[in-house]
């Protein structure tokens, strides 16, 4: 058998309201750059990195929304498959704090219950931070979710947090 035939590729999705970060976190893990003005690019379903998980090559698959988001119009290719889900949420966005149990739901009802990690985004914008930590922690408890605290633009627990729980959770499940 050839070598890239043994390959294994998880599919991650990583859903949350509009403007929290999700673009920018897939951006940043597998190009690692951030950029204030990016633009979604058309047409681009994901990104991907290779990473080894017990010694073994995996290729992560991150899949962007492209903004369906914001009008409730994710289709079910987007979800199909996933193996594992991000959960994203910005600290300067109540409203998108609210929204998580909603997504998680969205996402159990097209694959079911996936290893899924909760994060509170943006969090290097302290004085415009709405959401206390407390009521985080709350909420991935209450949720049964392992739970990071991220700054995407800082490139804070987005490479170590975030993407190595969410690959090993499914390699050692
Ligand atoms: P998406 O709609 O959830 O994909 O969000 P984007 O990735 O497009 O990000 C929305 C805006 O938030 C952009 O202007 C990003 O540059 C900015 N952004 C994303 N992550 C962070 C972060 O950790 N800190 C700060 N200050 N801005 C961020």
């Amino acid at each position: 058998m050839l070598e890239e035939d043994m390959e294994v590729a998880i599919k991650v999705v990583v859903v949350g309201n509009g403007a929290v970060g999700k673009s920018s976190m897939i951006q940043r893990y597998c190009k690692g750059i951030f950029t204030k003005d990016y633009k979604k690019t058309i047409g681009v379903d994901f990104l991907e990195r290779q990473i080894a998980v017990n010694g073994e090559d995996v290729r992560l698959l991150l899949w962007d929304t492209a903004g369906q988001e914001e009008f409730d119009a994710i289709t079910k290719a987007y979800y199909r498959g996933a193996q594992a889900c991000v959960l994203v949420f910005s600290t300067t966005d109540r409203e998108s704090f609210q929204s998580i149990q909603t997504w998680k739901e969205k996402v159990e009802a097209e694959v079911g219950d996936v290893p899924t990690v909760l994060v509170q985004n943006k969090i290097d914008l302290l004085e415009e931070t709405v959401i206390k930590n407390e009521e985080a922690e709350a909420l991935a408890k209450r949720l049964k979710l392992r739970f990071y605290r991220t700054s995407v633009k800082e490139d804070l627990n987005v490479t170590e947090g975030v993407f190595n729980t969410s690959s090993s959770n499914v390699c050692n499940q």
